[in-house]
């Protein structure tokens, strides 16, 4: 086992990986990447994987333009697959939703992204086999899709290693050691690792790695369930994905045959992420199926397949941690994506390795996104949140 390194992060999910490989390619050597079980073990590999630009606020459309071009040139970028597949994603906004979702449209516009209202004839002809009547916006991303959550990670870490970083799977971090106000180590699972940088990414374990230290992160967490169904037929085998405002569910195809959906809604807290149910419950299937066909009717004619669940790591006001520790020199922290993370990943690992290395992000702003903001008490999630704070969708 290593016993020095420059730098440690913690955790390889998506974002551990993305860092780890930005970072690298920034010139930063002696980097060692800290697994407690293999890659992509938490919710990266449970992750619908979803890669659109539909947000509220600025940075976070900011990171998921940034990221949509990533993915979509991800080998020519980053020189691995990271499985992309163009469908084009739709979001479809009832009378409530509507003012909100024209303002989110508009503020994407603005920063650059390709987004569009289209009218109930377009969206027909995008959506063979759907029922739109309750749809009083429709929003079509034609660049969007999904990819590869295992996949990405896997990729990120490969070209990692090839630019010289370690990784250590089945090795947990126990603790981080902070002299002086600096970090000078971590204590892991095969011992202490000396290092003047870590950087934790450890979704879920996060705030329990961190209070350690005196750091408190407002992070709750979740499980979330996604349940795969057989599609009913032909006519609707060019499936966009879609998130769905007014039934509250969001999907996307999955191979040739399936379409996988989930919900929206807070889920079940959970309070160790090591114990969860991995299976989706039958009234959540049930739930999430009805929603489904009141969109697609023919899904009532489908098969319920197989699903899963997995972990939502959040944020009060659902936007990410991404940031250096206040008063502990080289510690910082890149976790609460809320749910939503996957497709923010590239700009993350991106403006991660600008703020360790230059000392502040150049590509995309994301002062909005430090810790301090909870300082603050409630009113601080105004500036990221709309007043009725349900904008953030998967
Ligand atoms: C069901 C579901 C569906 C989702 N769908 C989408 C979607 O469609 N689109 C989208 O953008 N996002 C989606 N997300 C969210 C997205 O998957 C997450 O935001 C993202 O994967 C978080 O990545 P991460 O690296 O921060 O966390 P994780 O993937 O949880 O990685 C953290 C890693 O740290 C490791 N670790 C923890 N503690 C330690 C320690 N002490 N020592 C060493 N290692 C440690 C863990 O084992 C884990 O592998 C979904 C999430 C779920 C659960």
């Amino acid at each position: 086992m290593i016993s020095t390194a420059s730098t440690v992060i913690i955790g390889g999910g998506v974002m551990g990986c993305s860092i780890a490989y930005n970072l690298a390619s920034r010139g930063v050597t002696g980097i060692l990447l800290l697994e407690q079980d293999v890659l992509g073990a938490g919710a990266t590999g449970r992750s619908t994987a979803l890669v659109h630009t539909h947000y509220s606020t600025q940075v976070l459309a900011g990171m998921a333009w940034h990221s949509l071009q990533v993915f979509r040139d991800f080998s020519e970028i980053v020189g691995s697959r990271c499985g992309f597949t163009e469908t084009g994603h739709l979001v479809f906004a009832g009378r409530k939703d509507h003012d909100q979702t024209r303002a989110r449209v508009a503020l994407q516009q603005e920063a650059g992204i390709e987004t569009t209202i289209i009218d109930q004839q377009e969206a027909g002809a995008l959506t063979l086999g759907f029922d739109l009547d309750d749809c009083a916006a429709i929003v079509h991303e034609p660049l969007s899709g999904y990819a590869d959550a295992s996949g990405t990670t896997l990729a990120y870490a490969t070209q990692a290693r090839y630019l010289g970083v370690k990784t250590a799977l089945r090795t947990s971090a126990t603790e981080l050691e902070i002299t002086g106000g600096k970090v000078t180590g971590v204590l892991s699972s095969q011992g202490r690792i000396s290092a003047e940088r870590v950087i934790v990414a450890a979704g879920a374990w996060s705030s329990g790695l961190l209070e350690q230290c005196g750091v408190s992160l407002p992070l709750t967490v979740s499980r979330h369930e996604v349940a795969a169904f057989t599609r009913p037929s032909a006519s609707i085998s060019s499936l966009p994905g879609a998130t769905d405002l007014v039934n509250q569910t969001y999907f996307r195809p999955e191979g040739t045959d399936l379409l996988l959906a989930g919900g929206g809604g807070p889920g079940e807290p959970v309070e160790d992420p090591l114990v969860y149910g991995h299976r989706p419950t039958q009234k959540s299937i049930e739930s999430v199926w009805i929603r489904l066909a009141n969109r697609i009717p023919m899904m009532e004619q489908t098969e319920y397949k197989n699903g899963f669940a997995g972990l939502y790591t959040s944020t009060p006001d659902r936007h990410p941690i991404i940031d250096q520790i206040n008063g502990i020199e080289g510690l910082f922290v890149c976790a609460g994506f809320s749910g939503h993370g996957f497709k923010l990943a590239p700009a993350a690992g991106v403006t991660m390795a600008e703020l360790v290395v230059d000392g502040q992000a150049s590509t995309i702003d994301i002062s909005p996104l430090r810790l301090s903001r909870f300082a603050t008490g409630p009113n601080s999630k105004a500036g990221l949140l709309s007043e009725s704070g349900d904008d953030i969708v998967i």
